[in-house]
């Protein structure tokens, strides 16, 4: 067998979820960036067609905090307790609104909103979601710095995620969140 061969051979893995054994190649696992793996049929499952007890189910099983963005209009579509957590916010306060809007972000104040303010033509975490749904692909570690109000006081926090997409969604792991080091005058 040849190098290519074996780069190329299929791999066994447990569905993270339902665990049934399906194939994938080493390719698509390193997709897999926040389940760690879900099959095709449990993929379909969690999509925006169903609701959403099962898909919290899962995403509660998951060692960190998770949002869930559906597309058009790209938005929360739910998140994990741990999300909950983080952010100090109710999960009524998260589903329905923009990132933004559960991170704070001070462009999410504006009179566009998150994602549509002149602000976040540059901003890394509103591309690699968008990114996540146009192409498909994962986004490992991507970090922003963002102002965020809290309580009328602004400061700069660092923000960093990761993505993956299932099915018609994505998942979007927060690998940290938390207030800067660095004090603004
Ligand atoms: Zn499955």
């Amino acid at each position: 067998m040849t190098f290519d061969e074996t780069h190329t051979r299929d791999m066994r893995q447990r569905c993270s979820w339902c665990e049934t054994e399906f194939s994938m190649t080493p390719e698509q696992s390193s997709g897999f960036i926040v389940t760690g793996g879900i099959c095709i049929s449990c993929t379909e499952n969690f999509s925006l067609s169903n609701d959403t007890l099962t898909l919290r189910e899962f995403i509660d099983t998951i060692d960190a905090p998770i949002l869930v963005m559906q597309p058009e209009p790209r938005q929360v579509y739910t998140a994990n307790k741990k999300a909950l957590e983080l952010f100090g916010k109710e999960l009524s306060q998260m589903e329905g609104y923009r990132g933004g809007q559960v991170f704070d972000c001070l462009q999410s104040f504006t009179k566009l909103g998150c994602g549509k303010d002149i602000n976040c033509e540059e901003c890394k975490i509103k591309a690699a979601i968008v990114g996540t749904f146009n192409s498909g692909d994962s986004f490992k570690g991507v970090a922003s710095s963002l102002e965020v109000k809290k309580n009328d006081k602004t400061s700069t926090y660092l923000l960093q995620i990761s993505t993956e997409k299932t099915g018609d969604l994505a998942l979007v792991r927060i690998d940290g969140y938390r207030q800067s080091e660095n004090v603004h005058p």
